[in-house]
């Protein structure tokens, strides 16, 4: 279609990107078939716990001052306990981030004495602080719970026979990340993360089993809670707020962690019952029957961009035929100037603030300065064409999100685009 060239060429992509990304979109055919399939699949399971739950009008309305007895607010965390057959689930936009949520359920589910244990290497950088592995006020270890790691082995698989040592009676608790975040290992299947979980049950059957489900939710047909995770926690801002939601996490599992997360959250004695929900349920309760779609087009940005990167030679993890397991493609750029071209591609693709150039600066939380590509609606949303990229080798963006899939191919063409003009990759190899 001549004007649909014509419209990316008043967009600022130029012929051969334009052409170089038609090409590797060919190919992806049957990959983006499956992706619908499981969004088909995860739209019924949403639409169906809606259903169960008897979502009514009345749900949609918010409470003010205490919360009490709020409807749509009990209503949602039921229906959120049903996609992720958990007891319960504590749904609340008092939870600020996800960080927050994670550090909610850490916190209120150990006590002093405790060891804290994670069996798949360095968790998110914003973690190291909560957990006290960079020293932090109000850390877990300031209140004196400690923590072990058990790094994932050379090749990505499970280290047992170091996880099985590691484990011992003052274990209580083990947080396995899903997503690979900041890092360039792999993303862990439901499938393996049910096997670490079953291996550690079978050694030690009280422990905890948490899994920091950020960036995961609706890639698969079935999620961590659904292969014994006790408790399953994420950002409203990522995949299960499908972008509508304006801040928020969530915590669903067992009736007791929730229960122990409401108490830390709220006070003890008051737990779930106060909380208002202001104005936010609407947005709560669309951006959730959104998700599965939102998360399928964050996931052909994902494959296209690793599939558009790859054969230029940049390592791309996961690689372009890889299985997914979460919304993030990480691309190793090698340089400094090789992210931040990219991030700025991406920014001048949004459609708010695409006029504003993005710099490394010093983040809170992180060790090294970021440079962040986020023109979103919501600040920081990172379900929204988004990229990140630590400034420290091996110089790797973390791109992710888009909407709509004609938002995140956009994206991706822009970054090729930057890293095109800033003279990083000569036009002449963009060819399959
Ligand atoms: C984003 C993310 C977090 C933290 O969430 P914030 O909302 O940024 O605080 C934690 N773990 C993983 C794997 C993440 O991707």
């Amino acid at each position: 279609m001549s004007e649909l060239k014509e419209m990316y060429a008043r967009m600022g992509i130029k012929q051969e990107v334009y052409e170089y990304g038609k090409a590797v979109l060919e190919k992806l055919e049957s990959r983006f078939r499956e992706i619908d399939q499981n969004a088909e699949y995860n739209q019924l399971k949403v639409v169906r716990a809606m259903q169960e739950c008897r979502v009514s009008e009345a749900c949609l309305l918010g409470t003010t001052g205490y919360g009490y007895n709020d409807l749509g607010r009990d209503t949602l965390e039921q229906v959120y306990a049903e996609v992720f057959h958990t007891e319960d689930a504590l749904v609340r936009p008092q939870i600020t981030c996800g960080t927050h949520a994670l550090a909610l359920a850490l916190m209120s589910n150990l006590r002093p004495g405790d060891e804290l244990l994670s069996p798949v290497g360095k968790p998110y950088d914003t973690l190291e602080e909560v957990i006290g592995i960079r020293p932090s006020k109000g850390s877990l270890a300031e209140y004196g719970i400690t923590y072990r790691q058990v790094d994932l082995l050379e090749d990505g698989n499970f280290d047992y026979e170091n996880i099985k040592k590691a484990i011992n009676p003052k274990t209580k608790l083990v947080t396995i990340q899903r997503s690979k975040g900041y890092q360039t290992r792999p993303t862990l299947s439901v499938k393996r993360i049910g096997e670490l979980i079953s291996f550690i049950k079978g050694i030690k059957s009280d422990v905890i089993c948490m899994v920091d489900n950020c960036y995961g939710e609706f890639v698969e047909i079935t999620e961590p809670s659904d292969v014994g995770a006790d408790m399953v926690v994420g950002s409203l801002i990522k995949n299960p707020g499908g972008g509508l939601a304006p801040i928020g996490g969530y915590i669903a599992g067992k009736k007791d962690c929730v229960e122990n997360a409401a108490f830390r959250l709220t006070s003890p004695g008051l737990g779930k019952e106060v909380g208002a929900s202001l104005g936010v349920l609407k947005d709560f309760y669309q951006g959730l029957f959104l998700a599965p779609t939102v998360t399928a087009s964050a996931l052909k940005g994902a494959v296209f961009a690793a599939n558009l990167y790859e054969p230029l030679g940049y390592a791309v993890v996961p690689n372009s035929t890889e299985s997914r397991h979460d919304i993030i493609q990480a691309i190793t750029f090698g340089t400094p100037e090789g992210v931040i071209a990219f991030c700025q591609g991406i920014q001048a693709a949004a459609s708010v603030d695409s006029h504003v150039t993005p710099e490394p600066w010093d983040m809170p939380g992180y060790d090294s300065k970021v440079i962040m590509a986020a023109g979103a609606f919501v600040s920081g949303s990172s379900i929204e064409l988004s990229a990140d990229g630590p400034i420290k080798p091996p110089y790797a963006v973390y791109f992710q999100g888009g909407l709509t899939w004609q938002h995140a191919k956009f994206g991706i063409l822009k970054s090729l685009q930057a890293i095109v003009d800033k003279g990083l990759v000569d036009p002449k190899r963009l060819k399959l």
